[in-house]
């Protein structure tokens, strides 16, 4: 299991590895004789495995205290024993950090029992913790374990040397009934010896999402919780959370506090981590009380949200659980003699497949658990349904919980048109916000789009007032933690809240489910009423304003305290609902309201802080509040729900209005009524809520709710602390004055005396004549095409000019370059052609972007030595050759370009490899120079891309082997990285297919990036590139424009400062982009620690752009972002006008290193010395601090030249290697020949196929091998088996496969099967993985037993047959055929826009398990499809000898009636879908296979 594992940069120190056992007692019981000890009363000893400080004094230290507390309580210390290592197998980093390790023996005098004992032994342990809390080295004092059940060993170790390092673990002495062993690879905290896993309870493989707003949660319960089981010592167990653990660790300790108060561990983790019981057909109908269960719960607990896999044991039970959305591997298999095992690959341990009876998996949200004593195995429901049946859930919940009743909207305005105006204009809402945002959502019920990326200073930069919100960005995840998908997996979401008094979660009872069930936090003012009305709430409303007349005491910030003190008071009298308002009959002009985000933050950091916050929920009935990233920030810091009463009068003035009626009546816009204008917008509203939740991989909002998952921009630290304490804030700015100044300025606008007869327009979304600054402004783009097109150094110089003298725009607007060194001549510096090859182009998608334009910008990269990238999409392998045929600059190759010349080659150096797969087929990427990966972009980070059907064009649909004006919609998430391990993989596959192309990971700046880019790092990537949240073309929401994503100084800085303290800076090139448009931004970039740098938008102006921002409409006036023909012919540009740009920016660089003094841009990579804060005052506060950035943690020990110039990084000796050496296969390759060879295989062996096939590739291309590799592997196959197949591949798999079969395969056959007289039946074992076929453009593939979640997600032409199927499979499918002899699971076919899919359902169940949102389900009528069907099957059966297919032919007319036939629209004309399709002679029909 090593390849799931990191390590540091020695390449030794493993982030950690560790094994949780029973207690080996005989082991001690011969430690303890050979020490003279009497031998241990098992039942009343405890075992701690310690570490220890490295100081002998310390260790002194700390075995006194640990030993006193263990006599005060009464305790008796039996031993110390020296836990025997080896140290020469620990890394050099994990050595410095390395603690002195040993075992205390305790004898437990007072208890009789084992639960009694291990309370006793945690009560010991939590004292001992809290005795060493204030002591400077209290963090090096860890207890692994301190139990009478089970024992821990651990340490920063690779999995291999585990074993070597503890000598213990290879004694013959040392047995137990069971192990629970893990591999870390830490990406959200760095590695330490006691983060290595198993912690006390739980092996964790995953990431918990929500863990900020779980700890908040977990710190507001403590003085609320109470168990008999304490006797009245609860106060001593405190806290329940450790912010600078682990969320591992976190949950871990939550589990085991529920587990020490008398919960099994099951029951435990159905509480912390609930699977997605809600539209779950089995269930709601085979096990309603198990709803219950969850129903119960999901009002007291908050989930633990996020991917999953979790082994767990207190000793007496072991078991495993999956997370709701089954985001991680976890196989199983039972043997003849009873042993279970489960585990993220098969493959792990030997295991004789004669002796194994089952082979399955966990799916989404399952369970298995193994009771240690009676050696009894429960399976999931079997778990579920135990725990469930233990407490009346079912009659408590429907006694106590009342659902709040929708009420209907308002019929009518409230207020008159100068009074609404009045308040928009006090509340802060512009023009923009009211006619593109709120309008849009009233009239169409979505958010809106935009495009060109947000290029308006930050909030605290701007000299325009904003509300609060917008110094809030968005946080998202990224590689470890994978977005969701809120679209096509929505039904593992909720936006379900409960509001009241969450009750003690370690006892139950009726009472805990008295609680109000909101359906989505999004009230109307009628469902605000019938809350303040319920009279167990006792609901309190607090208003809140300010109050500028009465000085200080009126001031913002005592107004806070004085809120905050009022809620207290209302919460200690028994109100369950604090209901904060600034919704008032008349404003005052001297009391303006508190910004409401403000005020609700404040209100719940200080019920935390004072143990009230379970008691009652928080609801803001406010006016400042329309747009989907307001509601959820003010979720985030802890609003259950909000009534945005202002918001949906808005939308009522808007429909009633005469210019919307009008409108309406001439069919210029869609007729809607009023309530459902108010309707549309709270729909809007909350799928804008979902993909906010969704892109941080939340699938539930009461996980959300005070999870503060956002980080902050410009404000000041009094506030931070006293509102949003825990959120990331680099930079401060606004003091509590400064922000009532800010508010003050929105306030008195609806006071003055010529009041405005209607909203301003800050111009903040478009750009307007004395709105906004925007970084692409018209004058900017004329400045720009001006100096390109006349290769005008005046000119450029101009434009220069333009962006020295622009308002600051950009954290380095306010940084200027000193130096340390006298001006040099230009002449002495590196030319402007070696600083061209450091440049790269954003990924704008050909689709996203003309063809001419794609074209012309690679041309011109590729002229320079640069670096143009392909986007998502593909590439006509046309543009692969240098042309040859150009005369006057015209190419019959390219005909639709100009100012060409012989030699030009229009391929992307950088082809790019997106969550769709678009394009990507083994020539696409064995072509490549470089190959990227995207993982986030900086306009929508967490989201997937999307491209309208107008402009899939034929050409367009040919490259992406899609149909033409379809929409092409990529997940939010590559489905083959859901954890960083995957990504390590994928990195993996593509260093396979292609091993002379650098593969790079695209990131988006946000806090914690280092971190993520260090595991990013550690998976072999060479280039790490860190985008802006300015950057983007293509189309976006506007909320995920402006809203998510941070600057890139900040990420950059993270990143390069992070990687230099892990030793892993040197491993790779830093890239990074975001409104780059200038050799000053080049300069900065470096002298923050890029060496690469990539111009996005920029790009686009100079070939011709002239940002008129409609790209997402197809209607680009001058053809760079449209597929229309007519606009595509007025393509201006041509390569020579980008080459012009770049080389007069590296003039520009030139110039300014001269003046620095310095010869190369190497040298001054990273020397934020070199760098100090321009003397200038912003209009907003003084109190920005850019220390952060201009920090420096030492140098790179390489120069930038040489990190750059190192060789593509390998995957060391693999197994296609082998391949490729066997003369036979390499001359079958070479001259297409037929070769048959058997080959051994192991689950180390990886993207197995893979390089083989690149070499086809790249030789052949996708279709042109002839000759015959018939592989045959044994044994059981590593990730990505058989990715990127050619036709020619035959390969066949006797054994067992994991994750990622047959990804991203453009032809070939692939059989799996498994060994022949097996103990288990085929068609009900798991004998492949998760997200097979993912990516497939073409070939077949056979499987003769079950798949797991996700198959052929994006197959685009691939044809399978497969015998079940775990969740989702067929999602994103826009070509092929798939056929499933068996069982799927749920969400069959979403998102499915091509291909068909066959399935058979023997009991009648398949219908509610169909996301029937695109496709139809009809059974299978049309002859040809049955021949279709009928033929695969045959197939199967020859390939597999599948006896379930024979069975199925034998009584073909038995079975034909039991399959389904899902098929998309655009294949409900096909002869396959349609039995009335006229030409059914067979001999017009072209089958797609068979
Ligand atoms: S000119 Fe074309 S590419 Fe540029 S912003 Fe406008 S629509 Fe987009």
């Amino acid at each position: 299991m090593e390849h799931r594992g990191g390590c540091g940069a020695d390449n030794d120190s493993g982030d950690g590895s560790g094994v949780m056992t029973s207690i080996p007692w005989d082991l001690f019981d011969n430690w303890a004789e050979n020490q003279g000890i009497a031998s241990f009363d098992k039942l009343h000893t405890g075992v701690g495995m310690i570490f220890l400080p490295q100081d002998d004094k310390l260790i002194e230290e700390a075995k006194k205290v640990i030993v006193n507390t263990f006599r005060q309580e009464g305790l008796e210390v039996l031993g110390w024993r020296p836990v025997p290592v080896n140290t020469s197998v620990v890394g050099f980093y994990a050595k410095e950090a390395m603690p002195n390790i040993q075992q205390v023996f305790v004898r437990v005098v007072k208890e009789e029992n084992v639960d009694d004992i291990e309370r006793e032994l945690y009560i010991c342990r939590k004292l001992i913790e809290r005795a060493f809390a204030s002591e400077s080295w209290g963090s090096e004092l860890y207890f692994c374990s301190l139990s009478n059940q089970t024992i821990v060993y651990k340490g920063m170790l690779r999995s291999e040397v585990l074993g070597l390092f503890y000598s213990d673990l290879q004694n013959d002495l040392y047995k137990s009934p069971f192990a629970i062993y893990h591999r870390r690879y830490s990406t959200n905290t760095s590695p330490r010896w006691p983060l290595a896993q198993p912690m006390r309870f739980l092996g964790h493989n995953g990431e918990i999402n929500t863990i900020q707003g779980n700890l908040n949660w977990m710190q507001s319960r403590e003085t609320s919780l109470k168990s008999p089981v304490w006797h009245g010592r609860e106060n001593e167990i405190r806290p329940f959370g450790n912010p600078k653990a682990s969320d591992s660790a976190n949950l871990d300790c939550a589990a085991e506090l529920l587990i020490r108060s008398g919960r099994t561990p099951d029951e435990a983790l159905m509480i912390l981590v609930p699977e997605a019981y809600k539209n779950h057909p089995t269930l709601t109908i085979k096990y309603p009380e198990v709803v219950d269960f969850y129903d119960y719960y999901k009002g007291q607990m908050e989930a633990w949200d996020g991917p999953a896999l979790l082994l767990f044991s207190d000793g007496k039970t072991v078991g495993a659980c999956l997370d709701r959305n089954g985001l991680r591997p976890a196989r199983y298999w039972r043997t003849i003699d009873n042993v279970v095992y489960v585990a993220s690959e098969v493959g792990v341990l030997p295991v004789d497949d004669s002796k194994v009876t089952m082979k399955g998996r966990l799916g989404p949200g399952m369970m298995i658990t193994a009771d240690l004593l009676s050696g009894q195995v429960y399976e999931n429901t079997e778990v579920k349904k135990r725990v469930a049946a233990s407490n009346p859930y079912g009659k408590w919940v429907s006694e106590n919980m009342r659902s709040l009743k929708p009420v209907n909207f308002l019929s009518a305005t409230v207020l008159d048109n100068e009074t609404i105006l009045r308040r928009q204009q006090a509340f802060g809402y512009s023009s923009e916000d009211v006619q593109m945002i709120i309008e849009t959502m009233a009239a169409q019920g979505k958010e809106p789009t935009f495009c060109m990326g947000d290029d308006i200073p930050l909030a605290i930069l701007s000299q325009k007032p904003h509300m609060l919100y917008d110094y809030f960005k968005q946080r998202f995840a990224q590689v470890t933690n994978p977005a969701i998908d809120p679209l096509r997996e929505g039904l593992v979401m909720s936006l379900e809240v409960n509001i009241g008094k969450r009750g003690n979660i370690l006892e139950v009872g009726p009472e805990n489910a008295s609680q109000v069930a909101l359906s989505s936090p999004v009230l109307n003012e009628g469902e605000l009423e019938s809350l303040l009305k319920d009279p167990q709430l006792r609901a309190q409303v607090l208003p809140t304003f300010f109050d500028i007349r009465k000085g200080v005491e009126g001031s913002l910030e005592k107004t806070l305290y004085k809120l905050c003190e009022a809620a207290d008071e209302a919460v200690r009298n028994g109100c369950q609902l604090l209901v904060l308002s600034d919704h008032t009959d008349e404003l005052e002009a001297t009391r303006p309201a508190i910004p409401i985000l403000l005020a609700v933050a404040a209100v719940h950091q200080h019920l935390i802080q004072n143990g009230l916050r379970m008691s009652a929920s928080i609801v803001a009935d406010t006016a400042q509040c329309f747009s989907t990233h307001q509601f959820a920030c003010l979720i985030g810091y802890g609003a259950s729900a909000i009534c945005p009463y202002l918001a949906l009068e808005t939308c009522r003035q808007w429909r009633l209005s005469a210019k919307t009626v009008n409108l309406m009546r001439n069919g210029k816009m869609p007729t809607v009524t009023i309530e459902q204008a108010q309707t549309n917008f709270c729909k809007a509203i909350k799928a804008g809520l979902l993909k906010i939740l969704s892109k941080m991989g939340i699938s539930l909002l009461s996980s959300y709710c005070g999870a503060q998952i956002f980080e902050i921009y410009g404000l000041g630290k009094e506030i931070v602390d006293l509102a949003f304490y825990g959120s990331v804030s680099k930079i401060g700015g606004l003091t509590f004055d400064e922000l009532a100044r800010e508010t003050l300025s929105f306030w008195v606008k609806a006071f003055s005396e010529d009041t405005a007869k209607r909203l301003e327009n800050f111009g903040f979304i478009q750009f307007r004549p004395g709105g906004e600054y925007h970084g692409n402004n018209p004058e900017m783009s004329k400045l720009l095409h001006k100096a390109v097109r006349q290769k005008s150094e005046s000119a450029f110089s101009i434009y220069q000019q333009h962006l020295a003298s622009r308002p600051v725009n950009v954290l380095r607007d306010l940084l200027e370059f000193k130096s340390d060194r006298a001006p040099i001549p230009v002449g002495k510096v590196e030319p402007a052609l070696s600083i061209v090859q450091r440049f790269c182009t954003g990924g704008m998608s050909l689709g996203a972007i003309s063809r001419e334009t794609h074209e012309a910008i690679a041309i011109a990269m590729n002229r320079l030595g640069g670096k143009s990238n392909s986007g998502e999409g593909g590439e006509d392998p046309i543009r692969w050759s240098p042309l040859t045929d150009v005369v006057d600059g015209y190419s019959p190759t390219l005909p639709h370009l100009k100012g060409l010349q012989n030699g030009d080659t229009a391929t992307s150096a950088i082809k790019q490899v997106a969550s769709g797969r678009f394009g990507v087929t083994p020539t696409f990427l064995a072509n490549a120079d470089q190959l990227e990966i995207k993982i986030a972009q900086g306009a929508k980070p967490g989201e997937g891309g999307q491209l309208p059907g107008k402009k899939v064009s034929a050409y367009i649909a040919r490259l992406r082997n899609s149909k033409p004006g379809v929409p092409l919609i990529s997940p939010p998430p590559h489905h083959d990285i859901y954890s960083i391990e995957d990504l390590a993989q994928l990195i993996f596959d593509l260093h396979q297919v292609n091993p002379k192309a650098k593969v790079s990971v695209k990131l988006v700046a946000e806090a914690g990036i280092g971190t993520v880019a260090s595991g990013v790092a550690k998976g072999n990537a060479d280039i790490i590139q860190i985008s802006g949240h300015d950057g983007g073309t293509g189309a976006s929401p506007i909320s995920s424009i402006k809203h998510a994503g941070g600057p890139w100084e900040l990420g950059l800085t993270e990143t390069h400062q992070t990687l230099i303290e892990n030793g892993l800076r040197e491993r790779v090139i830093l890239r990074v982009d975001g409104g780059f448009k200038s050799g000053v931004d080049v300069l900065m970039a470096a002298a923050v620690g890029a060496d690469e740098y990539g111009f996005g938008s920029v790009a686009m102006i100079a070939t011709g752009c002239v940002m008129a921002r409609i790209c997402h409409t197809n209607n680009c006036p001058v053809g760079v972002a449209s597929q229309r023909e007519e606009l595509r012919a007025r393509f201006p540009g041509v390569p020579g006008d980008l080459v012009n740009f770049f080389l007069y920016v590296a003039e520009e660089v030139r110039g300014f290193l001269a003046q620095l003094g310095y010869e190369k841009l190497d040298d001054i990579v990273g020397r934020t010395d070199l760098l100090k804060p321009r003397d200038m005052s912003l209009v907003k506060t003084q109190h920005l601090d850019l220390n952060y950035i201009l920090s420096s943690v030492g140098l790179p020990k390489w120069s930038s030249t040489a990190i750059r110039n190192q060789e593509v990084h390998s995957n060391g000796p693999v197994l296609d290697d082998n391949l490729l050496a066997d003369p036979e296969i390499s001359d079958a390759i070479e001259n297409e020949k037929e070769v048959h060879k058997t080959v051994k295989i192991y689950n180390v062996d990886r993207a197995v196929c893979g390089r083989v096939a690149g070499v086809i590739a790249k030789k052949y291309g996708d279709t042109g091998f002839a000759g015959q590799l018939n592989i045959t592997f044994t044994g059981s196959a590593g990730q990505s088996f058989a990715c990127f197949l050619t036709p020619g591949m035959n390969i066949q798999l006797i054994g067992e496969a994991n994750d990622y079969v047959g990804k991203g395969m453009a032809g070939g056959e692939l059989v799996v099967t498994p060994l022949e007289n097996t103990g288990f039946c085929p068609e009900d074992a798991t004998i492949v993985g998760n997200t097979c076929l993912y990516g497939a453009t073409g070939g077949q593939i056979f499987v003769r037993g079950k798949a797991g979640e996700r198959f052929a997600v994006r197959n685009s032409l691939a044809q399978a047959v497969v015998e079940g199927t775990g969740d989702h499979c067929c999602e994103y499918m826009t070509g092929g055929c798939v056929v499933i002899l068996g069982k799927v699971g749920r969400n069959v076919a979403a998102g499915m826009t091509g291909g068909l899919a066959y399935i058979l359902d023997e009991d009648d169940t398949l219908i509610p398990k169909v996301n029937k949102e695109i496709v139809k389900i009809q059974r299978v009528t049309a002859p040809v499809g049955q021949m279709q069907l009928k033929s695969l099957i045959e197939a199967h059966v020859e390939k597999t000898g599948s006896t379930k297919s024979s069975s199925i032919l034998t009584e073909w007319d038995n079975y034909l009636p039991l399959f389904w036939q899902l098929v998309p629209p655009s294949e409900e004309d096909t002869p396959e879908a349609c039995a009335e399709y006229q030409s059914t002679a067979a001999e017009r029909v072209t089958l797609q296979s068979a």
